[in-house]
Protein backbone atom coordinates (compact mmCIF):
# COMPACT_ATOMS: atom_id res chain seq x y z
CA UNK A 1 0.00 0.00 0.00
CA UNK A 2 1.08 3.55 -0.76
CA UNK A 3 0.84 4.44 2.98
CA UNK A 4 4.19 2.77 3.19
CA UNK A 5 6.93 5.21 4.18
CA UNK A 6 10.03 4.33 1.54
CA UNK A 7 13.36 3.89 2.51
CA UNK A 8 16.47 4.91 1.16
CA UNK A 9 19.67 2.43 2.32
CA UNK A 10 23.09 2.55 1.14
CA UNK A 11 25.21 -0.31 1.19
CA UNK A 12 28.85 0.66 1.60
CA UNK A 13 30.65 -2.83 1.18
CA UNK A 14 33.93 -3.20 2.00
CA UNK A 15 34.81 0.62 1.10
CA UNK A 16 35.17 3.27 3.25
CA UNK A 17 38.11 4.82 5.21
CA UNK A 18 37.52 7.71 8.42
CA UNK A 19 37.82 9.95 5.49
CA UNK A 20 34.77 9.19 4.04
CA UNK A 21 32.63 10.24 6.76
CA UNK A 22 32.75 13.54 5.66
CA UNK A 23 30.27 12.10 2.66
CA UNK A 24 28.36 10.56 5.10
CA UNK A 25 27.34 14.04 6.97
CA UNK A 26 26.77 15.78 3.56
CA UNK A 27 24.41 13.13 2.68
CA UNK A 28 22.94 13.18 6.64
CA UNK A 29 22.71 16.99 6.33
CA UNK A 30 21.13 17.09 3.31
CA UNK A 31 18.60 14.18 3.20
CA UNK A 32 15.68 15.75 4.56
CA UNK A 33 15.52 18.58 2.15
CA UNK A 34 16.59 16.11 -1.40
CA UNK A 35 13.15 13.83 0.00
CA UNK A 36 10.96 16.45 0.89
CA UNK A 37 11.23 14.12 4.27
CA UNK A 38 9.44 11.78 2.47
CA UNK A 39 11.82 8.70 3.42
CA UNK A 40 14.22 7.60 5.52
CA UNK A 41 17.42 7.50 5.24
CA UNK A 42 20.02 4.83 5.92
CA UNK A 43 23.67 3.93 5.28
CA UNK A 44 25.44 0.18 6.05
CA UNK A 45 28.82 0.78 6.60
CA UNK A 46 32.15 -1.50 7.04
CA UNK A 47 32.14 -3.10 10.60
CA UNK A 48 35.27 -0.79 11.18
CA UNK A 49 33.14 2.75 10.30
CA UNK A 50 29.65 1.79 12.31
CA UNK A 51 30.73 3.47 15.75
CA UNK A 52 32.33 6.31 13.72
CA UNK A 53 29.15 6.49 11.45
CA UNK A 54 26.97 6.45 13.88
CA UNK A 55 28.35 9.57 15.84
CA UNK A 56 29.01 11.12 11.99
CA UNK A 57 25.11 11.92 11.87
CA UNK A 58 24.34 11.87 15.35
CA UNK A 59 21.58 14.85 15.57
CA UNK A 60 19.94 13.71 11.93
CA UNK A 61 17.54 11.12 11.61
CA UNK A 62 19.92 9.25 8.91
CA UNK A 63 20.02 5.74 10.26
CA UNK A 64 23.06 3.64 10.19
CA UNK A 65 23.65 -0.29 9.96
CA UNK A 66 25.76 -2.96 9.53
CA UNK A 67 26.26 -5.65 6.48
CA UNK A 68 26.61 -8.84 8.58
CA UNK A 69 26.23 -10.51 11.66
CA UNK A 70 27.05 -13.73 13.49
CA UNK A 71 24.26 -16.11 14.40
CA UNK A 72 26.01 -16.17 18.01
CA UNK A 73 25.53 -13.52 20.58
CA UNK A 74 29.23 -14.16 21.86
CA UNK A 75 31.89 -17.03 21.79
CA UNK A 76 34.71 -18.38 19.74
CA UNK A 77 34.49 -17.07 16.15
CA UNK A 78 37.48 -15.32 15.37
CA UNK A 79 36.79 -12.12 13.13
CA UNK A 80 33.47 -12.51 13.42
CA UNK A 81 30.92 -9.84 14.44
CA UNK A 82 27.16 -10.63 16.31
CA UNK A 83 24.18 -8.21 16.23
CA UNK A 84 24.52 -7.35 19.67
CA UNK A 85 27.98 -5.31 19.31
CA UNK A 86 26.37 -3.40 16.50
CA UNK A 87 23.62 -2.63 18.41
CA UNK A 88 26.12 -1.79 20.69
CA UNK A 89 27.73 0.75 18.50
CA UNK A 90 24.57 2.77 18.04
CA UNK A 91 23.27 0.93 14.75
CA UNK A 92 19.88 0.38 13.84
CA UNK A 93 19.94 -2.09 10.83
CA UNK A 94 21.62 -5.22 9.64
CA UNK A 95 21.67 -6.61 6.19
CA UNK A 96 21.35 -10.31 5.95
CA UNK A 97 21.62 -12.79 3.03
CA UNK A 98 22.96 -10.29 0.59
CA UNK A 99 24.18 -12.00 -2.72
CA UNK A 100 27.39 -11.52 -2.03
CA UNK A 101 27.53 -13.11 1.75
CA UNK A 102 25.13 -16.20 0.13
CA UNK A 103 28.19 -16.39 -3.12
CA UNK A 104 31.53 -15.88 -0.90
CA UNK A 105 30.64 -17.53 2.31
CA UNK A 106 28.43 -19.93 1.04
CA UNK A 107 25.07 -18.36 3.50
CA UNK A 108 21.90 -20.41 3.09
CA UNK A 109 18.66 -19.75 3.47
CA UNK A 110 18.51 -21.39 6.52
CA UNK A 111 21.24 -18.95 7.95
CA UNK A 112 20.09 -16.16 6.45
CA UNK A 113 17.04 -16.56 8.67
CA UNK A 114 19.14 -17.32 11.42
CA UNK A 115 21.14 -14.16 11.17
CA UNK A 116 17.87 -12.05 10.99
CA UNK A 117 16.64 -13.60 14.16
CA UNK A 118 20.15 -12.86 15.66
CA UNK A 119 19.39 -8.94 14.44
CA UNK A 120 15.88 -8.99 15.81
CA UNK A 121 17.67 -10.06 18.89
CA UNK A 122 19.54 -7.22 19.22
CA UNK A 123 16.68 -5.33 18.45
CA UNK A 124 17.92 -4.18 14.90
CA UNK A 125 15.76 -4.60 11.98
CA UNK A 126 16.53 -6.98 9.33
CA UNK A 127 17.26 -6.65 5.98
CA UNK A 128 16.69 -9.78 4.38
CA UNK A 129 18.50 -9.61 0.72
CA UNK A 130 16.83 -12.24 -1.96
CA UNK A 131 17.41 -12.17 -6.02
CA UNK A 132 18.19 -14.70 -8.68
CA UNK A 133 21.00 -15.44 -10.68
CA UNK A 134 21.34 -14.46 -14.50
CA UNK A 135 21.36 -18.18 -15.37
CA UNK A 136 17.75 -18.70 -13.16
CA UNK A 137 16.47 -16.12 -15.05
CA UNK A 138 17.52 -16.73 -18.28
CA UNK A 139 15.57 -20.42 -17.33
CA UNK A 140 12.61 -18.58 -16.35
CA UNK A 141 13.03 -19.51 -12.75
CA UNK A 142 12.86 -16.31 -11.09
CA UNK A 143 9.89 -16.40 -9.45
CA UNK A 144 10.48 -19.96 -7.89
CA UNK A 145 13.60 -18.69 -6.70
CA UNK A 146 11.72 -15.92 -5.26
CA UNK A 147 9.42 -17.90 -3.16
CA UNK A 148 12.02 -20.60 -2.33
CA UNK A 149 14.09 -17.76 -0.50
CA UNK A 150 11.20 -16.05 0.98
CA UNK A 151 10.26 -18.98 2.60
CA UNK A 152 13.28 -20.33 3.79
CA UNK A 153 14.99 -16.76 5.02
CA UNK A 154 12.33 -14.56 6.18
CA UNK A 155 10.92 -16.45 9.40
CA UNK A 156 7.37 -16.65 10.68
CA UNK A 157 7.84 -13.65 12.78
CA UNK A 158 8.63 -11.01 10.30
CA UNK A 159 6.91 -7.39 10.43
CA UNK A 160 6.91 -4.14 9.43
CA UNK A 161 9.29 -2.95 12.28
CA UNK A 162 11.83 -6.20 12.82
CA UNK A 163 12.21 -6.64 8.45
CA UNK A 164 12.29 -5.16 5.06
CA UNK A 165 13.03 -7.17 2.33
CA UNK A 166 15.20 -6.41 -0.14
CA UNK A 167 14.97 -7.77 -4.24
CA UNK A 168 18.44 -7.37 -5.53
CA UNK A 169 19.06 -9.92 -9.05
CA UNK A 170 22.23 -11.06 -8.79
CA UNK A 171 23.10 -9.70 -12.31
CA UNK A 172 22.24 -6.26 -12.14
CA UNK A 173 24.64 -5.97 -8.90
CA UNK A 174 27.17 -3.16 -9.77
CA UNK A 175 26.65 -4.31 -13.51
CA UNK A 176 24.83 -1.23 -14.65
CA UNK A 177 22.41 -3.64 -15.85
CA UNK A 178 18.68 -3.24 -14.24
CA UNK A 179 15.42 -5.46 -14.98
CA UNK A 180 12.27 -3.94 -17.23
CA UNK A 181 9.99 -1.78 -15.01
CA UNK A 182 7.37 -4.93 -15.61
CA UNK A 183 9.70 -7.56 -14.56
CA UNK A 184 10.42 -5.27 -11.10
CA UNK A 185 6.58 -5.18 -11.01
CA UNK A 186 6.02 -8.97 -11.83
CA UNK A 187 8.94 -9.45 -8.65
CA UNK A 188 7.90 -7.11 -6.37
CA UNK A 189 4.26 -7.93 -7.02
CA UNK A 190 5.55 -12.00 -6.29
CA UNK A 191 7.44 -11.19 -3.03
CA UNK A 192 4.48 -9.00 -1.75
CA UNK A 193 1.80 -12.09 -2.36
CA UNK A 194 4.27 -14.84 -0.68
CA UNK A 195 4.70 -12.43 2.45
CA UNK A 196 1.34 -11.91 3.17
CA UNK A 197 0.66 -15.42 2.28
CA UNK A 198 3.53 -16.32 5.66
CA UNK A 199 3.00 -13.86 7.41
CA UNK A 200 -0.40 -12.46 7.13
CA UNK A 201 -1.35 -8.87 7.50
CA UNK A 202 1.98 -7.93 8.39
CA UNK A 203 3.24 -8.95 5.12
CA UNK A 204 1.01 -5.77 3.81
CA UNK A 205 3.50 -3.18 5.15
CA UNK A 206 6.41 -4.87 5.28
CA UNK A 207 8.89 -2.98 2.79
CA UNK A 208 10.40 -4.27 -0.40
CA UNK A 209 13.34 -2.53 -1.26
CA UNK A 210 14.77 -2.74 -5.30
CA UNK A 211 18.48 -3.32 -5.46
CA UNK A 212 20.71 -3.27 -8.60
CA UNK A 213 22.35 -0.46 -10.17
CA UNK A 214 20.32 2.32 -8.93
CA UNK A 215 21.28 5.44 -9.82
CA UNK A 216 19.81 9.13 -9.93
CA UNK A 217 18.79 8.51 -13.88
CA UNK A 218 17.27 5.22 -13.38
CA UNK A 219 15.93 5.73 -9.94
CA UNK A 220 12.46 7.85 -10.65
CA UNK A 221 11.27 4.82 -12.82
CA UNK A 222 12.34 2.29 -10.74
CA UNK A 223 10.87 3.69 -7.33
CA UNK A 224 7.73 4.62 -8.90
CA UNK A 225 6.78 0.69 -9.60
CA UNK A 226 3.90 -0.84 -7.67
CA UNK A 227 4.96 -2.33 -4.02
CA UNK A 228 8.66 -1.22 -4.50
CA UNK A 229 9.18 0.64 -1.35
CA UNK A 230 12.30 2.29 -1.76
CA UNK A 231 16.19 1.04 -2.68
CA UNK A 232 18.94 -0.35 -1.66
CA UNK A 233 22.10 1.31 -3.23
CA UNK A 234 25.75 0.19 -3.53
CA UNK A 235 27.81 1.84 -5.51
CA UNK A 236 25.68 5.11 -5.47
CA UNK A 237 25.60 5.06 -2.07
CA UNK A 238 29.41 6.44 -1.57
CA UNK A 239 28.73 9.73 -3.38
CA UNK A 240 26.86 11.78 -1.30
CA UNK A 241 25.70 13.55 -4.58
CA UNK A 242 24.46 10.09 -6.13
CA UNK A 243 22.66 9.31 -2.78
CA UNK A 244 20.76 12.55 -2.92
CA UNK A 245 19.97 12.93 -6.20
CA UNK A 246 18.30 9.17 -5.77
CA UNK A 247 16.37 10.62 -2.49
CA UNK A 248 15.56 13.53 -4.96
CA UNK A 249 12.92 11.13 -6.50
CA UNK A 250 10.91 11.29 -3.41
C1 LIG B 1 24.08 -3.97 -3.58
O1 LIG B 1 25.16 -4.53 -3.48
O2 LIG B 1 23.26 -4.07 -2.66
C2 LIG B 1 23.81 -3.20 -4.81
C3 LIG B 1 22.57 -3.02 -5.15
O3 LIG B 1 24.90 -2.72 -5.53
P1 LIG B 1 24.86 -1.70 -6.80
O4 LIG B 1 23.90 -0.60 -6.46
O5 LIG B 1 26.28 -1.21 -6.91
O6 LIG B 1 24.42 -2.50 -7.96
Amino acid sequence: PSSIRPLVAGNWKMNGLAAHLSELQTMATGFEDASGGAAEALICVPATLIDRAVKSVAGSDFAIGAEDCHVEEKGAHTGDISAEMIADCGASYVIVGHSERRTNHGEDDATVAQKAKAGWRAGLTAIICVGETEAQRKAGETLDILERQIAGSVPAEANAENTVVAYEPVWAIGTGLTPTVEDVAEAHTHIRSRLVEALGEAGQSVRILYGGSVKPANAAELMAVQNVNGALIGGASLKADDFLGIAAVY
